[in-house]
């Protein structure tokens, strides 16, 4: 374990937010796991994994705890369990080279382990609730490890208990159930374009994330070069009165039907059509590759990245009577 104090968390948020905390602590291992209690006051711990799924608008008081990013996975008794602060996409990568199945559309989100069940992450058709089996957590107030199984963590479109409730859980391993005769999933059209494209018909569970990894490579502006955290906002669901209204006076409509019906909208459509793609706004904007990401332009609070937001959602209300749901978690 390793302690810093006034800790510089630049470098550990994808927005690239300037904050601070007054205390970042490293657990390097599961041996260190329990040493942290002496560190948990009142107001608990934050646990940080890649940070790509935050949005910082002020400095950290609690001490934040950070899982160390080195990668450990292995496959016991048909599950593959793995450390959760082993990077996502090398998890994906890892298991896809040895033949098991279930994460391939999944390659390429940034972020941990530890930091994908929380909005039970998704993509191209698939979702982490397809494939978990338990998460294992370290609860800080007693002391005491414990599994919850796949229905325990409420998986949803997403969201989760770990996004739901305010729990005093650090994600320590999840095991997931990879298998080589899991099923091929290219639901999703544009990657199964991308497959024939390279002339691949019958693909691997590694030429499916190599694909995905291309798509989203065209697809997506790269934090690294551009800070920012994916989608900002869910797509959201309206029901089918709603819907036959909007598809009325808009024909190009980028919706898809659910069950009960239900529409999902598509939240980029949205905010295209009210003319947020490339829209700045000081030090930050919408990405004018992909509406739905919103970028730090270079030195933007998260203070600015909230204010622009919240005036993004104020437009789609106004136009479609359609109120959009910011995706990752706000410190405020
Ligand atoms: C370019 C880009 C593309 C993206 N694309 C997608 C996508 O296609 N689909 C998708 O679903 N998401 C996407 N995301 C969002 C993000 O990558 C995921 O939500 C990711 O799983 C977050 O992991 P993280 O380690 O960065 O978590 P963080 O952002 O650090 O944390 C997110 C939440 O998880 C909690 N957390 C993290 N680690 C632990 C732990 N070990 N124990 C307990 N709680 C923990 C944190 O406290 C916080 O509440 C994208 C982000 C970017 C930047």
């Amino acid at each position: 374990m390793k302690v810093k104090e006034n800790f510089n968390l630049k470098q550990h948020n994808t927005l690239a937010i300037n904050c601070h905390c007054d205390e970042f602590i490293l657990l390097e291992n599961m041996h260190d796991i329990e040493k942290v209690l002496p560190h948990v006051g009142k107001q608990g711990l934050f646990v940080l994994g890649s940070g790509s799924n935050l949005v910082l608008t002020k400095n950290i008081e609690k001490p934040v705890v950070h899982l160390a990013n080195r990668f450990h996975a292995r496959v016991v008794d048909g599950l593959t369990i793995a450390w959760a602060g082993s990077n996502w996409d090398d998890l994906v990568m890892w298991s896809v080279k040895k033949g098991l199945g279930g994460l391939e559309n999944l390659a390429a989100i940034p972020g941990t382990v530890g930091g994908a069940p929380e909005q039970n992450i998704g993509a191209y058709g698939a979702e982490i609730k397809d494939t978990v089996v338990w998460v294992e957590v370290f609860n800080y107030r007693t002391g005491v490890f414990q599994r919850l199984s796949n229905s325990e963590c409420r998986f949803m479109y997403r969201t989760s208990i770990f996004k739901e409730s305010d729990n005093p859980w650090i994600i320590t391993r999840i095991a997931f159930e990879l298998t080589p005769h899991a099923k091929i999933n290219l639901a999703y059209d544009g990657l199964k374009l991308e497959l024939e494209k390279n002339d691949i018909l019958d693909p691997t569970y590694l030429d499916v994330a190599e694909a995905v990894t291309k798509i989203r490579q065209k697809k997506l502006p790269d934090y690294k070069e551009l800070p920012n955290v994916g989608s900002f906002y869910n797509n959201p669901i309206i029901d089918e009165k709603h819907h036959k209204r909007l598809a009325r006076k808009y024909q190009d409509i980028v919706s898809y039907p659910l069950e009960n019906n239900h529409f999902r909208i598509s939240a980029a459509w949205l905010l295209e059509t009210c003319g947020f793609k490339g829209h700045r706004m000081h030090e930050c904007g919408f990405s004018d590759k992909h509406a739905l990401v919103l970028v730090n332009y270079g030195n933007a609070t998260g203070k600015e990245v909230i204010s622009l937001s919240k005036e993004a959602i104020r437009a789609v209300n106004q136009k479609f009577k359609i109120k959009l749901k910011v995706e990752p978690q706000i410190i405020a």
